[in-house]
């Protein structure tokens, strides 16, 4: 009896004291180390090398995959509707096929089709697109499953069935339409789902019209890299050169329609503001 009331005596010590021993430990234990103030300071004078005054980076949540939109990511199409597209020659509605969760350039003649953009003007953009080309081939060369995407209206990146297609290199898929061909030819089979992961950085230009700094891509091609920060000669062209003749500083993105039924889907889009750790 007398030592049970002894430990209940001891037991309510810290509640007398007003303190739980998991608190005494928590007071006890050093701050974290999370940046340092007396580090050397990185070119420029603005951040020491591991600042600890330096903004955190936002926190963005991924997709399920590296293929679904993160939380900051704008969808231009998920499979219902085509409410961000308009059509190029007179922003209409866009009027492309939307159907079993994707979208399909219309066939020719019917009155319909063109080029859709976005209602949306973009610069500097991270954008994730999944396209098909037709199962039954069709046509040859730059006639079978041509497409295209195009940052800002005007710089294309070239969508092709490149697959045993020997048409030209500059025209093949993932080409920078008439200028690059790709590292490599990443091409799936007709029909098969492939897919663009794009980093396009729009192009700089001064007060006066100047150019300042060219466009550029950097592309992964069902998650090949086809192309790394590779330089635009200018706007795409067809059997032209490409030149940076015309101030381009936004613009739509924009999918071609080259009379082929091609198909879309998954598209989403991240704009970027490559100045953000300044
Ligand atoms: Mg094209």
């Amino acid at each position: 009896m007398k030592r049970s009331l002894i430990a209940a005596l001891i037991a309510t010590l810290p509640l007398l004291t007003g303190q739980s021993i998991g608190q005494e430990k928590a007071k006890a234990a050093p701050k974290p180390v999370t940046g340092y103030t007396d580090t050397p300071f990185l070119p420029g004078g603005k951040w020491r090398v591991h600042d600890d005054a330096r903004p955190r980076p936002e926190v963005v949540t991924p997709g399920k995959t590296a293929a679904d939109a993160p939380s900051d990511a704008i969808v231009l199409f998920d499979g219902k509707n085509l409410d961000e597209w308009v059509m190029e020659k007179d922003n209409a509605p866009a009027d492309w096929i939307v159907k079993d969760g994707h979208l399909e350039v219309p066939p020719k003649g019917q009155g319909v089709g063109g080029y859709i953009k976005t209602k949306r003007e973009f610069r500097d953009v991270q954008l994730h697109i999944e396209f098909a080309t037709p199962e039954k081939v069709e046509g040859d060369s730059q006639g079978r499953g041509n497409s295209g995407v195009f940052f800002l209206g005007s710089f294309e990146l070239q969508i092709l069935d490149s697959y045993e297609n020997p048409s030209y290199a500059d025209g093949q898929a993932s080409a920078l339409y008439g200028y690059k061909p790709p590292l490599v030819n990443a091409v799936r089979k007709p029909g098969e789902w492939q897919t663009y992961d794009i980093i396009f950085e729009a192009p700089e230009w001064d007060a006066d019209g100047n150019l300042l700094e060219k466009a550029y891509i950097t592309v992964l091609h069902n998650g090949v890299v086809t192309h790394h920060r590779q330089p635009y000669l200018g706007a795409t062209g067809h059997k032209s050169v490409a030149n940076y003749n015309r101030v381009i500083e936004s613009g739509p993105i924009k999918l071609q329609d080259h009379g082929n039924p091609t198909r879309f889907r998954n598209i989403w889009v991240r704009e970027l503001d490559l100045d953000a750790h300044e």
